[in-house]
């Protein structure tokens, strides 16, 4: 173990039963940030510097986010396979940018049991370089084409740093890769993982985002070009969350892949990768968490509803009811929605409460021998405590209806942070002032070259243009940095 003594790990254990060890969200973010993390049961840290563990709570939330990209990716035409942990080192030095790219952040084995091996071997920061090397033997003829596959995988950047989901040194992701014929072809693909990014984002985590190109300097290692989506933080930073690359033929050149053309010619293929991990996790704490703790988008939350009973122990009749009535909606909902009951003894209904509002539960139902005189239930949603009373009778059945409009709500409200947190710009100037009181998004036209983005940077302390928006254009308006005319509208913000 660490013996460093701001290691995490080394703090004491948290009591499940003191509210306060919450670090409050408007005084220290950060903090917040892991506190929640840990006391909601997603991850925690390990004795392994670096490393978290994802724990039964976190990892179901990511399966349901893993669950719907991977319906989109099969959706789309592509097949999932499985690639070795382990890279060769001369396979990754072949591409020149990329091992500069990557090279401080691969971990090395070097011992095979007691015997040295011959050739260090790479645990994989990602899988370009030996897929490359295999497919150079399977892609001959232009039928080969296009190659279209994905892998879910755990992968190792060696990170100084840790935080929670955001940056660690182990983390899960997919990671997708094709070949084709033309790199227009190849461009097409990389629009349509993005698109498919964006609708995990928005349509299924509620986050709001802006889908863009990235600037020269922060495209991936080997990339001819990167497109990101960069999503709303509730601090006003911007999250990275899932970028798509076309790598023209960078590659195949490098890895000698070549394959016979429709004139008989040997041609080279244009590649694809495209990746998102379990960093958007962290994202969508971020972007919905509350003073209470996490706030759960519904369709993924692994528990979307949670029935607190209200139950009387001197009461066994009105024990009977409420009993009867979870029972019946217990078996009604099945199917429908994901619904577990708070049943355990000696804990009072506000401390459930408290305890299924850190966990970011969509919907609570109380169901109590008052309210079931009148055959009613009480549901409160989680993101804004709206609370109204309805007909046992009927709640099964209501159920989805309710989870989907607390999903729009939830979604309107994220992106009403983001058009709050918005401002237009025209100079490094107005730049300046945007942020003179703290984060914001700020749209900028913006010419793209290296000197004016060293300009941005230089302009506000901790800035980066996040990507050249792929939903607007300047039309013509000129540059805020060096007033050349451009059509890029640049968004830049701080990000994690
Ligand atoms: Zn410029």
């Amino acid at each position: 173990m660490c013996m460093c003594p701001l290691d995490p790990y080394t703090r004491p254990p948290m009591s499940e039963k003191d509210p306060k060890q919450i670090t409050r969200k408007s005084e220290d973010f950060d903090r917040w940030y892991t506190d929640v993390v840990r006391r909601a049961e997603l991850a925690d840290y390990t004795p392994v510097g670096g490393c978290m563990v994802v724990r039964p709570y976190g990892w179901a939330l990511w399966e349901n986010a893993r669950d719907a990209l991977d319906a989109m990716i099969k959706r789309t035409g592509h097949e999932n396979m499985q690639f070795p942990l382990f890279i060769p080192e001369s396979y990754l030095m072949k591409e020149a940018e990329h091992v500069e790219g990557f090279a401080p952040e691969v971990a090395w084995v070097t011992h095979g049991g007691d015997k040295e091996l011959e050739e260090r071997l790479a645990i994989r920061p990602t899988s370009e370089t030996i897929i490359c090397s295999l497919y150079a033997k399977w892609i001959q003829s232009w039928r080969d084409l296009p190659v279209l596959i994905n892998q879910w995988a755990n992968v190792v950047r060696w990170e100084k740093r840790t935080r929670l989901f955001l940056r660690t040194t182990e983390f899960w992701w997919q990671e997708g890769h094709t070949f084709h014929e033309t790199s227009e072809e190849a461009a097409r693909e990389v629009d349509t993982m993005l698109g498919c990014y964006r609708e995990l984002i928005e349509d299924w985590l509620c986050m709001a985002s802006v889908p863009g190109r990235k600037t020269e300097s922060e495209k991936f290692a080997g990339a001819d070009y990167t497109l990101s989506v960069e999503a709303f933080m509730s601090d006003r930073l911007a999250l990275q969350a899932g970028t798509s690359h076309h790598l023209g033929q960078n590659f195949t050149r490098a890895y000698d892949i070549t394959y016979t053309d429709r004139s008989n010619q040997l041609q080279h293929p244009f590649q694809t990768s495209w990746g998102l991990s379990t960093r958007v996790i962290g994202g969508l704490i971020m972007a919905h968490g509350d003073e209470q703790g996490l706030v759960l988008p519904p369709r993924v939350a692994p528990v979307q509803v949670i029935v607190v009973p209200i139950s009387r122990s001197n009461d066994p009749d009105a024990s009977r009811l409420v009993d009867d009535a979870v029972d019946k909606l217990e078996r009604e909902s099945q199917g429908l929605v994901r619904l577990r009951t708070d049943r355990r003894e000696g804990v009072r209904p506000g401390e459930k409460y408290a305890h299924w509002e850190l966990r970011g539960v969509p919907l609570r139902v109380v169901v109590g021998a008052k309210d079931l005189a009148d055959g009613m239930v009480t549901v409160v949603r989680r993101m804004d405590a709206d609370q109204q009373r309805l007909p046992l009778d009927t709640l099964a059945v209501q159920l989805p209806r309710l989870l989907d409009e607390a999903h729009h709500a939830l979604r309107a409200h994220a992106q009403q942070m983001l058009d709050e947190a918005s401002r237009e710009v025209a100079t490094l100037d107005e730049l300046r002032q945007a942020f003179a009181d703290g984060p914001v998004w700020a749209n900028a036209p913006f010419c793209n070259t290296p000197a004016c983005e060293l300009a941005v940077k230089a302009a506000v302390h901790a800035v980066t243009v996040r990507n050249l928006r792929a939903d607007r254009t300047a039309d013509g308006a000129p540059c805020l940095a060096c007033a050349q005319p451009t059509d890029h509208v640049a968004l830049i913000a701080r990000a994690y």
